[in-house]
């Protein structure tokens, strides 16, 4: 191949292309409609590589093209794979066109990704939402200058049994390019120093936005609030001392996205309040001047936030207990790796009552996992913060017991989990607590009771004449009233009772020191109940 007709933001796609006859041979089969195109990508984590192959109506003469797939390939982005390889077809049948004069004929393209094939869609127009708009605009635009029509043809992946008799080539030829692509891969980490996805323009992409040295494959909101906003959020959580800034490296911020978007607004609040002590537990009460004193309301000791998840009061244990039987169960029912499971459980146990994290199971990279979220924390597992560890882990074990289940998911389920664990102490405390206060409340309302009983049997002779008109009510009428009005009317008979007392210095009259209106007064004042 001579790609000295494509500018040098091209070359990427097609410097590991070869034809043994200057792509002849094809240049007449895409004159007779008979070619066709066909690639397949091999993912690495978050470098892969992608293999295609462009042949007429049978192998002679065929074209055969590598390319390592640029920009940040997010762990499991077939898309980005499949369209590099889609890019690299549409550009060296460009060039053929170009070098054999073709300005007509078609072509057959074909993948097992069917979103990928979009740009090739006469109706389709890139959109800035989409996901890989660099690929998808430049594979487009590149369809755009091609002489020639491109027909998308979704054949099923090679796992599948699905494979219509008029697609097996087609098919065929996908098993064939997942193949190349693998073993490609393996020469690259033969030759290659290093084999992180390279930054690079592409050519067709149209206008890039960067993020320093990192292009953002699609300017989506998405994609340009987590460029601004990230680096700003997890730097909060590091200077108000959630975790540290090497363990920001461990966190599993795709699962925690994944999850949260999972929750209702309300609970994605709660976790941000919880983890920050922005919320009604009594340490914060006290602080916020809500309160006087920081008690839990179960057991009595002062309370943080941890302790809400610790507390081991009547009651609390019944409610962790069954919150974990479900943890264990949904552990269970994903085939989560045994060890995991016992680390997960063992640790969450051993936190709660204050233990040291254990990490000698039977597999190193559990411990490993298991110290690389100890120094995330265990309460931020509860409030959403993963261990990156984990997810590997068990796509690891799929794998190797040849399942097809994604870790993906086995992560954002067990977030779910793991927050309703958390959600559930909160909900029992809160419940304790709103029914102490209101018990609290009923008392003080007795108490104001008995004080405005007490205003009513005394005498009256000592207040001005507008003050009396308090009085106009009979006593037996007071207690029925509404608790505000019974708030008001003791206060305004207290204030007066008060006036009176300091002016006629009458110290027989100044009761309004006793100890119980002074604590109704204070509740009527603060809604504080003593
Ligand atoms: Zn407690």
């Amino acid at each position: 191949m001579q790609p000295r007709s494509l500018p040098r933001s091209a070359h990427w796609a097609v410097q590991h292309a070869s034809v043994d006859d200057d792509g002849l041979h094809l240049s007449q089969a895409i004159r007779s409609g008979q070619a066709v195109a066909v690639s397949h990508a091999s993912l690495h984590g978050t470098s892969s590589v992608s293999s295609t192959v462009v042949e007429g109506s049978g192998s002679e003469h065929r074209l055969l093209c590598h390319a390592q797939v640029p920009g940040l390939v997010k762990e499991g982005d077939c898309l980005r794979c499949e369209l590099a390889g889609n890019y690299s077809a549409v550009l060296c049948v460009n060039v053929i066109c170009l070098q054999h004069n073709v300005t007509q004929g078609s072509i057959m393209v074909a993948c097992d990704n069917i979103n990928s094939l979009w740009p090739f869609k006469p109706e389709y127009l890139p959109n800035p939402r989409d996901k890989n708009l660099d690929l998808m605009q430049a594979v487009w635009a590149s369809v755009q200058q091609s002489p020639i029509d491109w027909n998308p043809v979704h054949v099923h992946g090679h796992q599948d049994r699905k494979v219509k008799d008029s697609h097996r080539r087609l098919s065929a030829l996908n098993c064939e390019m997942d193949a190349r692509a693998k073993l490609f891969y393996r020469h690259l980490s033969a030759v290659l120093p290093t084999l992180e996805a390279p930054q690079l323009p592409i050519h067709n992409e149209g206008w890039t936005v960067w993020s320093g040295d990192t292009k953002l494959p699609s300017p989506s909101r998405e994609c340009l609030y987590a460029a601004i906003q990230d680096p700003i959020t997890q730097l909060y959580w590091i200077r108000h001392k959630r975790f540290s800034f090497d363990a920001r490296l461990a966190i599993d911020w795709d699962t925690c996205a994944a999850g949260m978007q999972a929750l209702q607004p309300a609970r994605r609040r709660w976790i941000a309040k919880h983890a920050s002590s922005n919320c009604g537990v009594g340490t914060t009460l006290v602080k916020w001047k809500c309160q006087d004193i920081d008690r839990c309301p179960r057991c009595g000791v002062p309370e943080d936030t941890t302790h809400v998840l610790r507390c081991t009061a009547k009651g609390a244990n019944e409610v962790w207990n069954e919150s974990i039987a479900k943890l264990t169960a949904y552990l269970q029912k994903t085939h989560t790796h045994p060890r995991i499971q016992e680390s997960l459980l063992t640790n969450l146990h051993r936190w709660r009552h204050g233990a040291f994290t254990l990490s000698n199971f039977q597999e190193n990279e559990v411990n490993s996992a298991t110290t690389s979220q100890s120094s995330i924390g265990w309460k931020n597992l509860l409030e959403g913060l993963l261990s990156t560890s984990w997810r590997h882990l068990q796509q690891r074990y799929y794998h190797r017991h040849n399942s097809r289940k994604s870790s993906k998911r086995w992560a954002k389920g067990l977030f779910v989990q793991l927050h309703h664990l958390a959600w559930n102490q909160w909900e029992h405390r809160n419940k304790i607590k709103h029914d102490s206060d209101r018990a609290r409340h009923l008392r003080m309302e007795r108490q104001l009771d008995h004080q405005n009983e007490h205003f009513c049997a005394q005498t009256h002779s000592d207040l001005p004449p507008q003050e009396r008109l308090h009085f106009r009510l009979v006593l037996l009428a007071i207690p029925n009233k509404p608790l505000s009005f019974k708030q008001n009317w003791f206060r305004n008979v207290a204030a007066a009772k008060q006036h009176a007392a300091r002016r006629h210095a009458n110290a027989a009259l100044a009761e309004t020191n006793s100890r119980e209106q002074s604590a109704v007064l204070h509740w009527v004042l603060t809604n504080r109940p003593s």
